[in-house]
C-alpha cells in the first residue's frame, strides 16, 4: 500500500530571539601583561599558585601596584571609604581575578562590584535591610560540632577553615570568614583544627541519618592537600556517607591551585577510594559572572575530571549589577557548559546580610529571571533560582507559599525539622519569612518599614 504523503505546510523558521546564541564574547585568557602590576609577568609565573598567592592584592596601595594609572584616585577613594564605613569582608583578591575585570570601567565592571566594593556603590537610605543579620542563616546555632552545620535531614556542611584565597564583599558567612573589618570582628573557631574535624567525624560516625556532606570552609583550596585528603579519606570510611562535594569558589578565583601535581595527586585518590565504595566526590565552585570563567578555569576541571571527580558544579549567587539579567545568566550559564564542562546548578537570592541591599534582588525579580532563562539551556543545566529562606533553607523561588508583595515579605513553609527544633510542636505549620530590599518596594511599603524601625520592633543584630 502507498504510504501518505504529508501535506502539512510547515512554518519553521529561524526566530530572532531576546538571548542570542552563540556567545558573542570570545574564550580566551584576558592578558595580564595590559595591567601595569603585571607587565613583566611570563607565563610560568602566571600559572603557578605560589606566586598568584605571593601577589594576591590585600589592600588598596597592591591594588594600585597592580592597576597602575587604571585605579585613579576618586575610585580608589571611593573603595577606601567603603572599607572603613561599610565593608563586612577585607580586600582579598589573586590576580588571576584582578585579570578578569575591565580595567577601563572599573566603576561598572561586575566583578568589581562584588570584589572590590565601593561606598558609592551603597544605598543612602537602606544600605541594610533592617532585619539583615550576621550569620543571617543562623547556621552557627545548628553546629552539631563545632563548624558542622546540621539543617537538613540528611545533609550536613563541614566548615573546616575560615580562610579563602578570596574575600567576597557578599560573603554569606562574613560572621566567620576572613579578617577582622572595621565593621566586624570575626567569631573564629575555639577548638585547633584536628580536634574539631575528629568531633565532627564522631557526629557522623554516630548520626546514620546523614549521608550527604559538604566540605567547605572557607574554601577548601585553602586548606593543605594532607588535611584535605585525611578529612574526606575518614568520610569515606563511614559507611552512611554517600556523597562528598568539595566547596571552592578557588577553583575560578585561583584554578592555579587546581593545576599542582601534589593537590591533583591527593584528590585523584580521594576519588579513586570514593569510586571503591560507591560514593560520589563532586566540586562545587562559585562563579558569578561569565568573565570570570577563562580557559585557565577550564584547565583546572579538566585536571578535575582527569582526577576522578564526578562533577563540579556551579552554585553562584544572584547580584544585581553582576548577573542581574537573563543575558547575564544565559551568558554566564551558557560559558561554563560549552567552555569549562561545569554545570549549572543554583543561583541562590543574596543572603540577608548587613550592607547588602545594593546586591539584593527581590524575590519578583528572580521570578521573573528564572521564567526567562527557562527553554535556552538544556534541562539538565538550567540553574534553579532559589532562595535560603532563615531556619527553612533552600526554597525554588516559586515556592514561596504567600507573597506581601507591598512590604516584601515572602512566607515560606517546610516538610522538615532542623536540628534545632527537635522539641518545636509547630515547626512544620509554622510559615517562615523572607524580606526584599526595601529600595525595591512602592512607597507604600517603604513607609511601612520606616515605621517599624521607628517603632523599634526590630531587632538589632548587627
Ligand atoms: S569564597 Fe565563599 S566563603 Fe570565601 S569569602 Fe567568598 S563567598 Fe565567602
Amino acid at each position: 500500500m502507498a504510504k501518505a504523503v504529508r501535506t502539512t505546510k510547515s512554518h519553521a523558521r529561524l526566530a530572532e530571539q531576546p538571548f542570542r546564541y552563540p556567545l558573542s564574547r570570545p574564550f580566551a585568557e584576558p592578558d595580564w601583561r595590559r595591567l601595569p602590576g603585571y607587565k613583566d609577568v611570563t607565563k610560568e609565573q602566571w600559572e603557578n599558585a605560589v606566586w598568584q598567592r605571593q601577589h594576591s592584592v590585600k589592600n588598596l596601595k597592591e591594588l594600585k601596584t597592580a592597576l597602575g594609572d587604571f585605579l585613579t584616585d576618586e575610585v580608589a577613594a571611593d573603595m577606601e571609604r567603603d572599607q572603613k564605613e561599610f565593608a563586612m569582608m577585607s580586600i582579598l583578591i589573586p590576580p588571576q581575578m584582578i585579570n578578569t575585570m575591565d580595567e577601563g570601567d572599573l566603576r561598572g565592571d561586575p566583578v568589581r562590584r562584588y570584589m572590590l566594593p565601593m561606598a558609592s556603590d551603597r544605598f543612602k537610605e537602606w544600605e541594610s535591610h533592617p532585619l539583615a543579620s550576621r550569620d543571617s542563616l543562623h547556621e552557627a546555632e545548628m553546629w552539631a560540632a563545632e563548624g558542622l552545620t546540621h539543617r537538613y535531614p540528611t545533609k550536613v556542611l563541614a566548615e573546616l577553615l575560615s580562610t579563602c584565597p578570596q574575600y567576597c564583599g557578599h560573603c554569606t558567612r562574613m560572621d566567620l570568614v576572613g579578617n577582622n573589618v572595621p565593621q566586624v570582628q570575626k567569631m573564629g573557631f575555639s577548638l585547633p583544627p584536628a580536634k574539631r574535624y575528629e568531633t565532627m567525624l564522631e557526629y557522623l560516625r554516630k548520626t546514620p541519618v546523614i549521608r550527604d556532606v559538604v566540605v567547605s570552609g572557607g574554601d577548601i583550596a585553602n586548606l593543605p592537600i594532607a588535611q584535605l585528603e585525611s578529612f574526606v579519606g575518614a568520610l569515606l570510611d563511614i559507611p552512611n556517607i554517600r556523597d562528598i562535594r568539595l566547596a571552592s569558589k578557588g577553583l575560578m578565583g585561583l584554578p592555579q591551585h587546581f593545576l599542582q601535581d601534589d593537590v591533583i595527586g591527593g584528590i585523584e585518590r580521594l576519588a579513586k577510594k570514593a569510586r571503591e565504595r560507591g560514593v560520589d566526590l563532586a566540586v562545587h565552585t562559585h562563579i558569578n559572572n561569565a568573565r570570570q570563567v577563562t580557559p585557565l578555569v577550564a584547565r583546572a576541571v579538566r585536571r578535575l575530571f582527569d582526577a576522578g571527580v564526578r562533577d563540579v558544579r556551579n552554585q553562584g549567587v544572584l547580584m544585581r549589577g553582576i548577573n542581574g539579567t537573563a543575558k547575564d545568566l544565559l551568558e554566564l550559564c551558557f560559558t561554563m557548559i560549552d567552555h569549562a564542562k561545569i554545570m549549572p546548578y543554583y543561583f541562590y537570592l543574596c543572603d540577608m546580610i548587613p550592607n547588602a541591599e545594593h546586591w539584593r534582588m527581590a524575590l519578583f525579580e528572580a521570578q521573573q529571571l528564572q521564567h526567562d532563562i527557562m527553554g535556552y539551556l538544556p534541562g539538565f543545566a538550567t540553574p534553579r533560582l532559589t532562595c535560603d529562606v532563615p531556619f527553612v533553607g533552600k526554597r525554588w523561588v516559586h515556592q514561596c507559599a504567600t507573597y506581601d508583595r507591598e512590604r516584601g515579605i515572602s512566607y515560606w513553609t517546610k516538610n522538615y525539622r532542623t536540628s534545632i527544633e527537635a522539641g518545636d510542636p509547630e515547626a512544620l505549620t509554622r510559615r517562615y519569612e523572607y524580606y526584599d530590599p526595601v529600595h525595591t518596594l512602592s512607597e507604600t511599603g517603604q513607609k511601612y518599614w520606616r515605621r517599624r524601625a521607628a517603632e523599634g520592633k526590630i531587632p538589632q543584630e548587627t
